[in-house]
């Protein structure tokens, strides 16, 4: 059976006369883990999702070959990819003049994009204004995390507490010790690839078998080692020795499909919410999903000023409608869940639902990419070809920057996503010059001989990075849009200078050719790492959630995505994610049984 007539089969429709014990707003990650956790407690949850159940595993063809597809797997001519210099010269919202059927974020430019048209948004009917910026969004069941890239890190203290560290923005409400046993428990329930390093900046995970590196990339990683810093295999959050506990994924079969697009396994291997968290939460009998329902209020009481539910539009009829609740668990990802909050005003909450403090939408942080480094390793020029691009990722180089040391010229830190070796496509192929057979010659023999990775740096949190309501735009369904005001710093652009400069310095100490090396800085948003706009802390009066993702004004209310981060740190968010959401449901679990919310 198909996922989707999974799915349906064991889908109840959505009674709106009945009070549920909890709504979920939003269905990726977030929404996922409060699903799967509030469900397991044996509440009666409804799940409020906007986007579509899209039949994934048909729309993903992992396994199809690029000449079974009529245009190689690129999406229909009258679509069109949002490029780097559109989202640098030209003002959001990027797609209103485009002579394109369907206009689509940066992703869908890359290699395989028919497979994710459907996954990604189409930029005309969701628009966004203000200052540039590059906005991923995919939105049907499982949100982003249909996509996504795999790459699992933890968090540690010199993140929960940089402000400690160094001075600078908030610490966490929490340390790495209250969240270490919930980064076990999404690592025991989803599965998790890599090696255990002990090192206390980036936390071990408990992990399944791991991707194998190569030889060039074991060569870095020895060089390295002898400059105090850390190579190792790309933490995937995928299943690579499967999963006892979940009949709906398979253990990774090293395909590379998932590497070689904008990314998706159809077997599940690699975590998406839908086969990880949704289907087995709704196999508790406790799940109500509705599909096609964005929310676009979240109701209040008069008389306590407490959540009562969620009002939401039907994607395809237009139709209005009230779900309600005795709790409301926001999880709509960091930009929607600000513009939900922010578009439910009511007498109660007059600046929008749990907003007194104003920093609602404000604090708004996540990665700085752009600096990569391609280098060729001399001495594989020529050698027999091998596999290695068939696995879910290759390596990751962790931060370096600010540990015990104080860069004179910027704060925090970055790490490298990295790769080498032979490819089913290989890339030098159209930057090699001439034709005949000794251009192929050229191409065969250089292909898995080049080495490259990019940077990803914490942005710092400033309140001065915002998103509001735009008071003029509307989406297709006639919900005000988000505007943004956000910008990189001083200190991001220092970063990213020193992060050309140590990847030339890492590559030529390994004693790889440099190839090239790119300085410029890509549009804000590049990331899809967004964060913080609806800080955690102890502070009612600076900050919106406390340490459970509790609004401090609305206590039945959570928000249990990235909006709750308080610093982007630099590794990727999706695991912290997960796991604080967890921590949040078994804690609002609990007071939901003690009558407390
Ligand atoms: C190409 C790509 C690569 C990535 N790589 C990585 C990586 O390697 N590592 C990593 O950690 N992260 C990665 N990410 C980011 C990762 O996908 C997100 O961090 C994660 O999905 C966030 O989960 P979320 O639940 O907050 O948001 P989402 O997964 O976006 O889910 C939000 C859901 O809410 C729904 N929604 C939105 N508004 C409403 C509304 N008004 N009403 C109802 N529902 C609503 C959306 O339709 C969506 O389904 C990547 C993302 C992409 C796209
Ligand atoms: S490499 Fe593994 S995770 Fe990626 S598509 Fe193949 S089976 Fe799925």
């Amino acid at each position: 059976m198909t996922l989707i007539r999974l799915i349906r089969a064991t889908q109840s429709e959505a009674d709106l006369r009945r009070t549920y014990d909890a709504i979920v707003v939003g269905s990726g990650a977030a929404g996922g883990m409060a699903a799967h956790v509030l469900t397991s407690h044996g509440m009666k949850v409804l799940l409020l999702e906007a986007g579509k159940q899209l039949d994934i595993d048909k729309e993903l063809k992992s396994t199809e070959w690029p000449y079974d597809h009529k245009r190689r797997g690129e999406m229909p001519p009258d679509s069109h990819a949002l490029s780097l210099n559109e989202y640098n010269i030209r003002q959001p919202p990027y797609a209103s003049d485009s002579k394109a059927k369907h206009v689509y974020s940066y992703v869908q430019g890359w290699g395989g994009s028919d497979y994710s048209k459907n996954i990604v948004v189409d930029e005309k009917d969701h628009p966004y204004t203000g200052t540039n910026y590059a906005w991923v969004r995919a939105r049907l069941l499982g949100g982003k995390t249909n996509i996504w890239g795999r790459l699992a890190l933890r968090l540690s203290d010199l993140d929960f507490k940089a402000k400690t560290h160094d001075g600078y923005g908030e610490d966490w409400p929490i340390s790495y010790k209250d969240i270490a046993p919930y980064y076990d428990k999404v690592d025991l329930y989803l599965g998790i690839s890599g090696v255990k390093e002990n090192v206390p900046h980036l936390p071990d995970s408990i992990f399944q078998r791991p991707i194998k590196l190569n030889a060039a990339e074991i060569r870095l990683r020895q060089s390295l080692k002898k400059m105090n810093r850390l190579l190792t295999p790309y933490r995937a959050g995928v299943t690579t020795d499967g999963l006892k506990h979940n009949k709906y994924r398979s253990k990774c079969f090293g395909r590379g499909a998932c590497n070689r697009r904008a990314g998706g396994c159809d077997i599940h291997a690699a975590f998406d919410s839908p086969t990880g968290l949704i289907l087995p939460a709704m196999d508790t009998g406790n799940l109500t999903l509705r599909t096609n329902a964005i929310a676009h209020q979240v109701t209040v009481d008069p008389k306590t000023g407490k959540a009562s539910g969620v009002a939401f539009i039907d994607a395809e009829t237009g139709r209005t409608y009230e779900a309600k609740a005795k709790v409301v668990v926001i999880a709509a990802s960091t930009l929607e869940s600000a513009r939900l909050m922010m578009l439910s005003k009511s007498n109660a909450h007059p600046n929008g639902i749990g907003n007194s403090s104003g920093h609602v939408g404000h604090n708004f942080c996540e990665h700085i990419m752009g600096p990569h480094i391609t280098g060729l390793v001399k001495d594989l020029v020529g050698k027999p070809r091998t596999l290695d691009d068939g696995k879910p990722g290759s390596f990751y180089l962790a931060r370096f920057r600010n540990l015990s040391e104080r860069n004179p010229n910027f704060i925090r830190g970055y790490g490298f996503e990295g790769g080498s070796g032979t490819t089913m496509f290989p890339g030098n192929a159209t930057s090699t010059p001439g034709f005949g057979s000794s251009y192929k010659k050229n191409v065969r023999d250089y292909a898995g001989a080049f080495m490259s990775m990019g940077a990803f740096g914490e942005v710092l949190a400033r309140y001065e990075n915002y998103v509001d309501i735009d008071p003029a735009v509307k989406d297709k369904w006639g919900v005000p849009v988000l505007r943004f005001h956000y910008k990189f710093g001083d200190n991001e652009k220092k970063m990213a200078e020193d992060m050309a400069n140590t990847a030339q310095e890492m590559f030529t100490e390994a004693g790889f050719e440099i190839v090239d090396v790119s300085r410029r800085i890509l549009t804000e948003g590049w990331s899809i790492h967004e964060l913080g706009t609806a800080r955690m802390g102890s502070d009612p009066k600076a900050s919106v959630l406390n340490q459970f993702q509790q609004s401090h004004d609305v206590k039945n209310l959570f928000v249990v995505d990235g909006s709750s981060h308080v610093s982007a740190s630099c590794q990727n968010p999706t695991w912290t994610i997960m796991a604080l959401a967890w921590r949040s449901c078994d804690y609002l679990a609990d007071q939901f049984k003690k009558g407390s919310l």
